[in-house]
């Protein structure tokens, strides 16, 4: 009997202005509003798919609106890699929002993936690990 090792990976598709409103520094250079899409993305499928591993990838909704970006998602799904959905916009203060708020985040999301990107999530990762009381 052979031991393996088992692993999940998620990577949540964050782009730069996330970062830059985060530790509000302004607004991030236009010419960086798809850079993890075009920098990020091809990196980390050279580093997992020649060794077969599949990951997971979290999309803010409107990120996956921008064609480009839409195409790369669906290449990650034809070579077996899951998407998630991270929410239409990717609010910080989620976790303040209504639950109907919420609501809407999630579902505006997964309207793009079906409609725009033509994937079916059936994982939703919130922004920054944010929670609140119930
Ligand atoms: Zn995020």
């Amino acid at each position: 009997m052979s031991a393996s090792k088992q692993c999940a990976i998620s990577i949540d598709l964050d782009g730069i202005a996330c970062y830059y409103r985060i530790h509000g520094v302004g607004t991030s250079p236009r010419e960086l509003e798809h850079a993890i899409y075009q920098r990020a993305v091809p990196r980390a499928t050279a580093l997992f798919g020649p060794r077969g591993i599949h990951v997971t990838w979290f999309v803010i909704g409107r990120d996956a609106e921008h064609a480009p970006n839409a195409e790369t998602l669906r290449a990650l799904a034809n070579g077996g890699d899951e998407i998630g959905n991270h929410s239409y916009s990717h609010h910080y203060e989620l976790a303040r929002l209504s639950a109907r708020e919420v609501d809407d985040e999630i579902t505006k999301a997964d309207r793009v993936l079906r409609e725009v990107v033509a994937l079916r999530c059936a994982a939703f990762a919130r922004r920054g690990m944010t929670c609140r009381p119930r």
